[in-house]
């Protein structure tokens, strides 16, 4: 009986130990043909993408659209995922880095299994509505202003009726865009539900690794950290605005806030950070810090685009070119606090991607999840408007830093409890809309600015303006991972300044580059995100050291 026993157990081993190696065999043989796919498309994808938001003419945008569409058709194949599904079925495979890649390849798989025909009418979609957004010109008094200047507008006017006018003015591309972003939603829900998923924003958070579940309950659980904090403080803004404009606070409307969606904290204290950048180079400043903290940005600047240009697009974003070196920043820097913070977060993101371990497959090669490398970008971005950081990068001295100090301090943490309820408005929103795209949405819109901004809608205004926001359109369902990464920046950086550097600006400590290299940027994707934070914090994801921060 026991040698019968031991025979079993024995060819019971021998008999896993081979499916083992044979399931771990194909998943590696598959692994080694997508590789050879994939590698060239996705740096033609980038690059044409690239070209695109730089010139914003028809031609490169066409060959951006064709470009992602050939990127993405690679993830529709069938008989690709039907070898991935058995290989996952199978549960043999064990070794770590193959697993992981394993998992990440399903999902991807899994979000491409729709007819080609779908995501086609999908990705033309998007380009006819990102081609809207890139040629609109806010227009006042038959002058065309940049987003630049309708910020600089609404950041400095006192007059009332420049505001609302401007305001209102920038709000046109409203409707210009919402029935074709209403047509998107439904055509991103229909390729969700083929795909088993019951609404396109439930399918995004799952494929990315999120259950959207955990992501409102985090949501709530801030609601009810920030809620009488924020009322408090929307009272001494109110009172702020009230002496500004002139007016009673019951007069005050969504454009005397300073900027287009209240998504930032007015200047209710009395540090004027553009002062101090008025004669600096934010992109000197940047490169010299990253490169005293041992993370040099040299080779990313090289190839970055940093200033305004006709046709080019006027935002700011980080790209991974080919995960094997080439990343780069694109920017609109003017010297102002404003694109301090800018092009610190955007080269934040370009660290975390430059510095990742480039012997790690090609999958792997990529951030623990889309906030983790917020959470980098946020943490570095806020360092523009620390007295701290100032001082020790010589924009300002010691006495100036100690003036400052106490509202600066005020100003963050109204700036973060500003964007926690504005990015509780954009979270909720778009949850909403992708469960019931036929609601009424411009009213969705104003119930929840009211709810959490705590706005007041301008009497009887029914337009679509939710539909100004571009990241509605199209970077759907991702907004929430800003403020994710809000949590995980306070954590990484409580985490930084209290066991690996006594410096509060990490200026000129190589040990604060060195740690992060070794726990956050090297392992790329290679751990879930939440076991990649517990892994260098020793904790998982919390919104305590939010709290701690921010909250009083
Ligand atoms: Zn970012």
């Amino acid at each position: 009986m026991y040698i019968i026993v031991t025979i079993l157990t024995i060819s019971l081993l021998v008999s896993c130990s081979t499916r083992q190696e044979k399931m771990e065999k194909r998943m590696q043989a598959f692994i080694t043909a997508y590789e050879a796919k994939i590698i060239p498309l996705y740096k033609e994808m980038n690059l044409t993408s690239w070209n695109a938001n730089i010139s914003g003419t028809d031609a490169d945008l066409a060959l951006s659209e064709k470009a992602e569409f050939a990127y993405e058709k690679v993830f529709t194949d069938t008989k690709d995922f039907k070898e991935l599904k058995e290989i996952k079925e199978s549960g043999a495979v064990q070794d770590a880095i193959l697993a992981r890649q394993l998992d990440l390849l399903y999902d991807e798989y899994l979000g491409g299994q729709v007819d080609t025909s779908l995501i086609a009418e999908k990705l033309r979609m998007e380009t006819g509505i990102n081609k809207k957004y890139l040629n609109f010109r806010v227009i006042v008094d038959n002058k065309e202003l940049s987003d630049n200047q309708v910020e600089e507008i609404l950041r400095n006017s006192t007059d009332s009726k420049e505001l609302q006018e401007t305001w209102e003015a920038h709000k046109k591309i409203g409707p210009v865009v919402a029935q074709d972003i209403i047509k998107l939603v439904k055509q991103r829900n229909l390729i969700a539900q083929k795909t088993g998923f019951s609404n396109f924003h439930e399918m995004s958070l799952k494929l990315s690794g999120q259950d959207p579940a955990e992501v409102t309950a985090l949501f709530d659980e801030l609601d009810n950290l920030t809620r009488d904090n924020f009322a408090d403080l929307k009272q001494e803004i109110d009172t702020y605005y009230s002496k500004r404009y002139k007016i009673p606070s019951s007069e005050l409307r969504p454009w005397h806030y300073q900027n287009r969606y209240f998504q930032e904290a007015p200047e209710i204290y009395s540090v004027d950070f553009d002062k101090y950048y008025k004669n600096q180079d934010p992109v000197k400043l940047a490169a010299t810090y990253y490169d005293g903290i041992d993370l040099n940005v040299d080779a990313i600047l090289a190839k970055s685009d940093l200033y305004e240009k006709p046709g080019k697009n006027q935002h700011a974003f980080s790209t991974d070119i080919d995960r094997a070196g080439d990343v780069r920043t694109l920017d609109n820097i003017k010297p102002d606090s404003y694109w301090m913070n800018t092009i610190l977060h955007e080269l934040g993101h370009g660290v975390y991607s430059y510095y990742c371990d480039r012997s790690l497959p090609f999958t792997l090669r990529d951030a623990a999840h889309t906030f983790t490398t917020e959470a980098i970008a946020e943490m570095f971005g806020r360092m523009a408007t620390d007295p701290d950081w100032m001082m020790d990068n010589g924009i300002i001295d010691k006495k100036e830093s100690e003036k400052i100090a106490g509202d600066a301090k005020k100003a963050l943490r109204l700036q973060m409890l500003v964007f926690s309820r504005w990015a509780q408005v954009m979270y909720r929103f778009e949850k909403s809309m992708y469960e019931n795209p036929d609601q009424d949405l411009n009213k969705l819109w104003w119930d929840l600015v009211e709810k959490y901004q705590m706005l007041t809608k301008p009497e009887g205004r029914d337009m679509p303006d939710w539909a100004t926001k571009i990241h509605i359109a199209l970077y759907p369902c991702y907004y929430h991972n800003y403020l994710l990464g809000e949590l995980l920046a306070s954590q990484f950086y409580t985490y930084l300044t209290t066991s690996i550097t006594a410096s509060k600006s990490f200026t000129g400590d190589k040990a604060v580059g060195a740690w992060l290299k070794e726990k956050v940027f090297m392992p790329g994707a290679r751990y879930y995100w939440n076991d990649m934070i517990e892994r260098a914090t020793g904790e998982k994801l919390t919104a305590k050291y939010f709290a701690k921060q921010f909250v009083q």
